[in-house]
């Protein structure tokens, strides 16, 4: 897989800075924004964020490419109502191959790998024989399973992605989203610090487990940690 942060505002914390000025002050925001250095964008949304008017934060939206997860991983992206998505379509490219991702689960077991590969091997030469029969790529595609690999162009704005970091950054997310989520965090973190400076899965940015006896309870190992190193120990988990 690989993220890349396409586009974002140029100063994505001054824009929202200013947002929340135009709430509480009287005057054109146009001139407020010539008032705004980076430590007082960085108080003011600290400030309304604390107070949890997020909506100031919807003002900055931030496009990745997101390239070869599966399509697994896709359809649980796409579930976020609140970003625009587009996506390579599998009606107008015929694909020579059919690329694929491999769970590590299955990587990591000599026996279940070969039997996958040897199914996708199959599948691909279907796909192959089906097109070759005439059958246009809109139909042919019924054959592909969910590991077939897929690219998008996805936006959200910064509200949404606190929300999405929450969810898919949390060990109960299923392991490919949750490793495109950290990516994401880790590229919009350092873009703009004073937003993300306290994103993560609930339990690092509400200092919260909402997921009871199903939590993976890595918040035991918190204690005395920094918001860095909790996101360390949250990442890390499972490997
Ligand atoms: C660990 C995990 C397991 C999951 N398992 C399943 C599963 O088994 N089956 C399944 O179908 N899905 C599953 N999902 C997907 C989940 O149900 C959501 O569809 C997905 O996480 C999108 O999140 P969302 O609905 O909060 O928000 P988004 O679509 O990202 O929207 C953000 C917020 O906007 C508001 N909002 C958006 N649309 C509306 C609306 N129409 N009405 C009111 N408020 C709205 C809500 O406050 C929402 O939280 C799972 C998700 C996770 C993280």
């Amino acid at each position: 897989m690989k993220i890349v942060l396409l586009e974002y505002p140029r100063n994505p914390e001054k824009i929202c800075a200013v947002a929340a000025l135009t709430s509480m002050k009287e005057g054109a925001p146009s001139e407020m924004i010539k008032e705004i250095d980076p430590e007082n964008a960085k108080k003011r949304i600290q400030r309304v964020v604390g107070y949890g008017h997020y909506s100031v934060i919807e003002h900055a939206s931030f496009t990745f490419s997101i390239e070869g997860i599966s399509r697994a991983c896709s359809h649980q992206l796409v579930r976020h109502r609140i970003a625009s998505f587009t996506q390579q379509s599998q009606r107008y490219v015929k694909m020579d191959e059919v690329p694929f991702v491999i769970p590590p689960s299955i990587r990591k077991n000599k026996e279940a790998e070969e039997i996958f590969n040897e199914n996708m091997k199959n599948i691909a030469a279907i796909y192959k024989k089906l097109l070759e029969l005439g059958i246009t790529p809109e139909d042919a595609r019924f054959i592909l399973p969910n590991a077939t690999k897929t690219n998008l162009v996805m936006t959200m704005n910064a509200r949404e992605l606190l929300h999405f970091f929450n969810l898919r950054c949390c060990n109960r997310a299923q392991w490919e989203i949750r490793d495109m989520a950290w990516e994401m965090l880790y590229q919009v973190l350092d873009v703009s610090p004073a937003i993300f400076e306290t994103s993560g899965p609930k339990c690092i940015s509400e200092g919260i487990c909402t997921e009871g006896k199903s939590s993976c309870g890595c918040y035991k190992l918190y204690d005395g940690k920094s918001i860095e190193e909790r996101r360390t120990i949250a990442k890390e988990f499972y490997k």
